[in-house]
Parts: structure tokens; sequence; C-alpha cells
């Protein structure tokens, strides 16, 4: 183990070599319609609430000579191999944001991405994708997986697709839309034609990458703490009444500006691959919520995704891929007044934790991977507001306005898919000295502080906004405060169901 870039020597080489992998990494991307320019559920939901009146897999055998499906090569330099990929996602103007946001796509900020890799010699190939969207959903989510699980001619469970939740950006749901459409909501949620369109581009650019892959012999593992962005929405108001209202603009607010963070997990990790001393990607988690400010029709990747931009600009060969971590009841409200300005200061700060983990990067021998699945059962929500009856009711009542039915829609779209026993897969990667972990929808952070306590010899590289329809995943204490939103359409009770997940994912054989 040694301490990457301390070495001035090293830290040249990986930029001269960086040049070579540009071209590795497989782009697809449309034209954008604008040119660009440059609050959270709750608020949204009370706003709206009261504006309401009433391959052919063909290159991969090729790729995968010398390794045996499974095990190793001799030769450990060619064990394993990775492959990168980006393709633009950007929806259309005049498009849905946020699920129910009032004010559809205006203009184009700054172009959507999903970006990915492939890791190839660990049995069957792994895919992970983190999308510059707000939610995927049910049906929608399964698109993904199964597109990219076919283009990587994998099984659907290694498959691992995440959001990373911006709010000026589509949320998606396949069971939604079309019961939307039985009611003469069609399109109203998203495109389904541009939905489809652009899975297959991103399935596209992962088959393509599989004829540029390249070895990985090391794991890098770095970290560092994020300074002012993050805090809790949780703050106790007078007389010790816990709330969640701090969302992510309250800094322009004087109590939520001067309430302390909060139960946050200061550090972001970047896991990164190596090809001997030349790194070849970067993944970077956080956990917050990305927004600055949204609902203004003004589609961004937002302070991360423009911070991810520049960390890639600094250093072009090395692909970066960002992931939100469990932040569900995490945002950058405290230090955040929905400005332009706030953006980008929060992009800075962004940036400077992107360069810090990578400064603090540690090198390791890659010599094991394994991939592990367990299916995570939550309940749906006991909300009487949230009854099969009362989401159909509201889903038909042409009296209320589009956003209120289609969140019904969303509900019951849930609703109808856990009623089938459809469970949701819990995937962990494991590369020995870490591990990543995804979870589905937006778990609180609480969930990835507990995932690396449960392993405390390793980091613990925990995603959220995977499979989104249970909308917030509060912890046991945060159930305990009476957390309510309408956002939220799990039970309580899920700690335990997510907590015995973790213990069969991070604790095999315990
Ligand atoms: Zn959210």
């Amino acid at each position: 183990m040694r301490h990457l870039l301390s070495d001035n020597t090293t830290s040249i080489n990986t930029t001269e070599s960086n040049s070579r992998w540009r071209n590795n990494s497989v782009h697809q991307s449309e034209p954008h319609q604008s040119e660009p320019h440059q609050s959270d559920h709750e608020a949204v939901l009370r706003a709206a609430s009261r504006s309401s009146s009433a391959m052919t897999a063909t290159v991969l055998v090729g790729l995968m000579v010398g390794v045996s499906a499974g095990g190793r090569a001799d030769d450990a330099s060619e064990t394993y191999r990775v492959g990168t990929f980006s393709a633009d996602v950007t929806i259309p103007l005049n498009h849905r944001c946020m699920g129910v946001l009032p004010t559809k796509s205006l203009s184009i900020a700054d172009p959507l991405y999903a970006k990915g890799f492939v890791l190839l010699g660990a049995g069957d190939p792994i895919v992970y994708v983190a999308v510059d969207w707000c939610e995927i959903r049910n049906a929608a989510y399964d698109q993904w997986r199964d597109a990219l699980a076919n283009a990587a001619e994998t099984p659907r469970e290694r498959v691992l697709v995440s959001s990373i939740h911006q709010h000026d950006a589509p949320v998606t749901d396949r069971g939604a839309a079309r019961l939307l459409e039985t009611v003469g909501l069609r399109g109203e949620l998203y495109d389904e034609t541009f939905h489809e369109r652009t899975v297959a581009r991103v399935a596209r650019a992962l088959r393509e990458s599989l004829s540029q892959t390249q070895p990985v012999t090391h794991l890098g593992l770095g970290q560092a703490k994020v300074k002012e962005v993050a805090s809790n929405r949780r703050v106790v108001r007078k007389g010790g009444v816990a709330s969640y209202a701090r969302g992510s603009n309250g800094g322009g607010d004087a109590f939520y500006a001067s309430a302390p963070e909060g139960e946050i997990d200061p550090f972001l990790k970047t896991i990164s691959f190596w090809n001997g001393d030349e790194p070849v990607l970067a993944l970077s988690v956080y956990a917050t919520h990305p927004m600055s400010y949204y609902g203004r029709g003004e589609v961004s990747s937002d302070f991360v995704g423009l911070a991810r931009q520049q960390r890639q600009e600094e250093v072009p060969g090395l692909f970066q891929i960002y992931a939100s971590g469990c932040s569900g009841d995490v945002t950058a409200g405290k230090y955040n007044d929905g400005s332009p300005e706030a953006r980008l200061r929060l992009i800075g700060r962004m940036l400077q934790g992107l360069r810090d983990a990578w400064e603090n990067t540690r090198r390791v021998p890659l010599t094991e991977i394994s991939f592990r699945n367990t299916q995570l059962d939550l309940d749906y929500s006991p909300d009487p507001h949230l009854t099969l009856e009362s989401l159909r009711e509201r889903m038909e009542n042409d009296r209320l306005r589009v956003e209120d039915r289609i969140l019904a829609a969303m509900g019951l779209s849930s609703r109808l898919r856990v009623a089938s026993g459809q469970t949701i897969d819990f995937p962990c990667i494991d590369f020995g000295a870490a591990q990543i972990v995804l979870f589905p929808g937006e778990s609180f952070v609480g969930y990835q502080l507990l995932a690396q306590r449960m392993r405390p010899d390793s980091s613990v590289v925990s995603i959220g906004y995977g499979e989104c329809w249970p909308g917030y995943i509060p912890t046991a204490a945060a159930f305990g405060d009476n957390f309510a939103n309408s956002w939220l359409w799990t039970a309580p009770g899920a700690e335990d169901r997510i907590r015995a997940a973790l213990e069969r994912v991070l604790l095999p054989g315990k």
C-alpha cells in the first residue's frame, strides 16, 4: 500500500497516459435543443397542495480469452478487465421533471449523463451505471437493467442502476405511465419513447465498451471530508420537537442556517480501478441530495454533476463517475439558499472533496471480486391515504391537479408491484478491501453509517437511489420521530429488513 500521488512521477505518468484512455471510454450523445446557461419533495409537495383547489454479445467471448468465468488467469494482470461508458440522457424540452413538478423543462443548463462501467473476470459481467435522473422505478427500473444485462450478456441481478436524484430531471415508472394512460394522461409523467431510446443508447454505449476494456490489477481507495455541503433535514425546534422540514434550500432561513448539521456521513469515498500504476476509472460517492435549486424548468446535473464535469476536465483521461449515497434525509440545506451563487460554492466544495479523496487514495492489489445479491422485502405503507381505493380515486379524479393524479398513479404502481410479490434486489460487489452496496430509494444516511459499522475493517461504499419506488426509507429512529411525507411509500419496519439484508451481503457466513 502506498500513498499515491504523493510522488510527482506517479502523477505525471498518470496524466500522460490518460490521453490514451480518453478514447477508451465509449460515449453516446445526441444534440441538444437548447443552449446552456448557467426546496425537495416536501417543499414542492407542500406548495403543490397549497396551489391545488380541489447485441448480441459478440465481442464478449473474445474478451474473455485467458479468463475463465469466475476463476483467474495465470497472469494476474489479465484476471479482471473493465470497460467504461457514458451516454447522454438529457430530457427533451417540455418534459416533466421530478414526476410532479408543475414547471416542465424549459431549458437545458447542462446535459444529463449516464456513466458506468462493466467489470469482466469475476464470473458473469457486473455492470454499474449512475444516471443523472431523479428516480427510476418499478417496470422502468426493470427496463434499464434488462437492456444493460442483455448488452453485457449477464443476468439482471448483476446490473446495478442508480439515479443521482437531481430534481430538474425525470422520474420514470412504466407501470405508472400505463395507469396514467388509462385516465387520459399519456406522456404526463415521462415520454416513453424518449425513455426507450435513451435506455437503448446507454445499452449501446455499454456494448461498445466491451471491445475497449482494460486490465484491472489494483483497487484504489480514498476518502475525504467534504466541508459545508451536507446537513440533515432533521432539526429540533423549541420544546425539543423534531422536524424534518429543513429542505435543500433551507439556508435562506436563519433558523435552518444556524441549526447544527445533524447526522451526516462527512466522507466522500472514491473507489478506483487501476491498470498497474495507471488509473482507469474513479467512482466517487457522497451522501447528499444533489440539488442547489430546481423547479424552474432548468435541466441540470446540478452541483454534483457540475463538480464531476470539472474534475473530468482537470484529469481528462481518468473516467469520472459520481453517485449519490444514502441521503434521503441529507441535503445541502444548511449551506444553500437556492441562489446561483450558492450552486457555484457547492460545486467548488464538492470538487475539493473529489480532489482530496483522490490525493488520499492508496492502492491495493486486486485479487478477489465476488458478487452477492439478496432480496429485500419492504412493506408498502399502511397509510390510509395510500390504499388501493384511495389511490385509484385520486388518479381518476379529473378535478385534481395533474401533478396530484400522477403522484397517485406512482403510488398505485408501486402498490401493485409489491402486491405481485416482487422484492428488491440488494446487491453487493465485494473487492475484499472494499464493498459497493446498492440501496433502494431515498434510504436515510443512518443506513450507510450502519453498513460501514458492520465492516470496520474495510471501506463500504454505499450508493442510494437504486430501485426508487419506496421513496423515503426512514430509519427506525426517524419513523419514531413520526417522519411523514407525500414521498413516503414504505412502512415502518424497514430498518430491520435492511439490517438483515446488509448482514447477508456484508457478513456472509456469519
Ligand atoms: Zn429526494
